[in-house]
């Protein structure tokens, strides 16, 4: 199946051939039907697959819809989380690229722990609608009130958890429930793990809904 097929917003596959990209992988041929049909996910994907625009390229088009005239919400309406800086940067770059590319008015910033907290306050300053983050920022975001749990109760739309073996696997357990907890029942959730532990497993139950199992 082509992105056409796939029903991908026009301005992502114009982005996608700036990038050079043609043809979407497996994994982006399975997934992204069902993300933009608004089901729960979980796809055994290792990098290297298309993991990463598997998911990026259904949020952003969820967005779309959203962006323009109507009032930016106080908090962000999707959150990435991934076990490392190095990953939330490069999340970030694609997810920013593509954004600039569409030429679509949709934020995107990335939190990480080693960031001055003048400088998180300033990146959400600028509503943006995009969090890429590690899970150990989150409870230090709300212990600083630089991010309100309600607000994002309210806000969140899509959560994305990438490399959910790892989030675990790095001791972040706790930052992690710290997330699901305020998690609303409306929210579509996507669990991106290379395995599936015991310990992904478990998190699946904690967040997913239904969701749609892909092991490719
Ligand atoms: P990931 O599995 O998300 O880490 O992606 C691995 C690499 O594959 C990244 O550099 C992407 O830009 C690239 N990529 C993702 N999707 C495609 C595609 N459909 N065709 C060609 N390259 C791709």
């Amino acid at each position: 199946k082509s992105f056409e097929e796939l029903r991908l917003d026009p301005r992502l596959i114009r982005a996608l051939t700036k990038k050079g990209i043609e043809k979407p992988t497996p994994i982006q041929q399975t997934a992204i039907p069902f993300i933009l049909e608004g089901k729960d996910v979980v796809a055994k994907a290792k990098t290297g697959s298309g993991k990463t625009l598997a998911y990026l390229l259904p949020l952003l088009q969820k967005l779309f819809s959203d962006s323009g005239s109507k009032k930016k919400k106080p908090a962000p309406s999707a959150f990435v989380l991934v076990p490392s800086r190095e990953l939330c940067q490069q999340v970030y770059a694609e997810v920013s690229s593509l954004i600039e590319l569409c030429r679509v008015q949709i934020k995107a910033v990335q939190l990480t722990s080693g960031m001055p907290l003048s400088d998180m306050r300033n990146a959400l300053a600028g509503l943006p609608e995009i969090l890429v983050t590690t899970p150990a920022c989150i409870p230090k975001c709300f212990a600083d009130g630089v991010l309100d749990p309600a607000a994002i109760s309210d806000s969140l739309e899509i959560l994305v958890l990438d490399e959910a073996d790892l989030l675990l696997s790095y001791g972040y357990e706790d930052n992690l429930r710290s997330v699901t907890s305020i998690v609303p029942r409306r929210c579509q959730c996507l669990l991106m793990s290379a395995t599936t532990s015991s310990d992904v497993e478990k998190l699946k139950k904690l967040i997913l809904h239904n969701p749609v199992v892909l092991t490719l």
